[in-house]
């Protein structure tokens, strides 16, 4: 409220809340269908007050590339200027990286294209651990992928799930008839849909957490009983909450969904119950963190999605902008000068020091290196390949058989990478192609990452699930005896080989640990 976000009020002036996945009570404040995007207005406006008051000095179109360590601690970063291709260096008592999650190892997402994780995974080569990479969610209403030519997938807010009922059909052949386009979603009479979320969940419903709905949604797929014509997606339906609240009302609440959704399909949901399908929307493993948001580098602090701190294994919705709030507002502000304190006698620190002679002709090296492979095969396309196994072995369901095929076609993706990948276009100047491969070379050491940690976490958890620990009716099950640490993974000196583990307990003094249940 203080950046100016419109949050949805009662007619009394009161901020109003609905419900969310994973809640049984009303607490989540809400813009509309689109307050991520009133979130983002907010802060941008907010930071360009800042900017106008000389507070903070922006630097668009350039990115991290590397970070600078002086005497064991960060002292700043080797920046690549997107627009000239030049390297630039900037010198600091201590960096705080927000450069947000990496949901896009799978190329296909819900996130921004330009999302990567390359200043997050160079951190970790330089020494910061990280944790928990595996704990990916998955959000379950997104547009269904329609082809191979997509390089982005759009989300439909969770809140659609707050009236909105999600089913397949009970019999097999009408499956087969939507399939093939025969018929549509609205020729199904009631007693022939399946409710599977309320059949499954009666206490949550459609309100299950992202990863349970995820999850029912690929069981029900597997079976045979999507919708589209891939067979990849569940049916989102309105026509109950038409008949309840009338359209009118419904509209009110949802109207620019609807109206996305129809821009995007083609399809009115006021006619025909839409079209979902589950898609790599968060990432809640990230940089690992102390309480005070420094990562295992001195100096460097991480903040937002980018470490792995307050979700677990498993993010509600609405939590990111939590996290964001309480990293930016409440927690660096006090943290950074409990490390600042005894650096007053530090001088301004020198960009010319040969920390960052090294650092810089480090980075510069690589771009040669990628640029000159000169070989036949575009970025997009071999990080398709990526998204593929990623996707297939890494993504809803993961097994031991699957993460180690899983981790030997990462190995063959790199060397296809390192010998075949095409810049077109000059090293000099603004070249997406050439950005978009340093990306890739990054998110290959992130797939491999997951897939390590995945393949270690012998239990299912929150976002991560294991085929082999799951219950007789196909629930995640934990196995807190052997498994309640955070895995910290360090980076052993070169790419080709295993990182290493180490555990940090996870203790818990004033909370007696439970499972949650979802059906009662
Ligand atoms: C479609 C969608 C809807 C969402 N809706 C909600 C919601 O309603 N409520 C909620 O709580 N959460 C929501 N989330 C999640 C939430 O938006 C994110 O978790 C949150 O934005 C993360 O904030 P961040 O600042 O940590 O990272 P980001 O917002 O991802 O920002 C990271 C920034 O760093 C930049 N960057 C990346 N790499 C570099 C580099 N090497 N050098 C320089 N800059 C770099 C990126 O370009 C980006 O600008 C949504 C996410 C998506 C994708």
């Amino acid at each position: 409220m203080a950046q100016g976000v419109p949050f949805a009020r009662e007619y009394g002036g009161m901020l109003a809340n609905r419900s969310f996945g994973g809640v049984q009570v009303c607490r989540t404040f809400y813009a509309k269908g689109q307050t991520g995007q009133q979130l983002l207005l907010g802060a941008y406006s907010s930071l360009m007050k800042e900017v106008h008051n000389g507070t903070v000095e922006l630097h668009t179109r350039t990115e991290i590339e590397d970070i600078v360590i002086i005497d064991g601690r960060c002292r700043g970063v080797i920046a690549k200027n997107l627009v000239t291709g030049k390297l630039e260096r900037y010198g600091a008592h201590a960096v705080c990286l927000a450069t947000g999650g990496y949901g896009n190892t799978y190329f296909l997402s819900t996130n921004a294209m330009g999302c990567n994780c390359t200043a997050a995974v160079q951190a970790y080569r330089k020494g910061a651990y990280f944790a928990n990479p595996c704990f990916v969610q998955i959000h379950p209403t997104c547009i269904p992928v329609h082809g191979d030519k997509q390089s982005k997938l759009t989300l439909m807010s969770e809140s659609l799930r707050n009236d909105g009922r999600i089913w397949v059909p009970k019999n097999l052949e009408d499956a087969k008839k939507l399939q093939r386009g025969e018929i549509q979603g609205r020729d199904i009479p009631e007693e022939d849909r399946d409710y599977y979320l309320e059949r499954r969940y009666p206490a949550f419903g459609n309100l299950v957490p992202r990863d349970v709905a995820s999850r029912a949604a690929k069981e029900r797929t597997d079976a045979g009983y999507g919708v589209n014509n891939t067979g990849l997606a569940v049916f989102l339906d309105f026509s109950e909450a038409f008949q309840r609240l009338g359209r009118k009302r419904v509209d009110e609440r949802y109207g620019n969904l609807f109206d996305m959704y129809q821009e995007i399909t083609d399809v009115d949901p006021h006619e025909n119950p839409m079209m979902i399908f589950p898609a790599i929307h968060y990432t809640m493993g990230g940089l690992w963190v102390d309480y005070e948001l420094q990562t295992s580098i001195k100096g460097l602090f991480a903040l937002g999605e980018c470490n792995f701190s307050d979700h677990g294994a498993n993010r509600l919705g609405a939590s990111a902008l939590m996290q964001g709030l309480s990293d930016g507002y409440f927690v660096i502000p006090y943290t950074m000068q409990n490390y600042l304190s005894d650096q007053i006698q530090v001088p301004h620190i020198d960009t010319n020091a040969p920390e960052f002679d090294e650092a810089e002709k480090g980075v510069q090296a690589e771009i040669d290196r990628i640029y000159n492979i000169k070989g036949d095969e575009s970025v997009d396309s071999i990080h398709k390949k990526l998204y593929h196994i990623m996707w297939d072995y890494v993504g809803m369901a993961r097994n031991e058989a699957g993460l180690k095929k899983a981790l030997a076609m990462l190995k063959d993706i790199r060397k296809e990478f390192n010998e075949h990948v095409r810049i077109p276009g000059d090293k000099e100047g603004l070249n997406t192609e050439l950005d978009k491969a340093i990306h890739l070379r990054d998110f290959i050491t992130m797939g491999e990452l997951i897939a390590y940690d995945a393949l270690e976490r012998n239990e299912s958890c929150g976002g991560h699930f294991r085929e082999e620990s799951q219950t007789e009716d196909g629930e995640a099950k934990r196995d807190d005896e052997h498994y309640m640490y955070v895995a910290c993974w360090q980076y052993p000196g070169q790419e080709e080989v295993p990182p290493t583990l180490l555990k940090e307990p996870l203790n818990y003094q004033y909370i007696k640990v439970q499972v949650r249940n979802y059906k009662k």
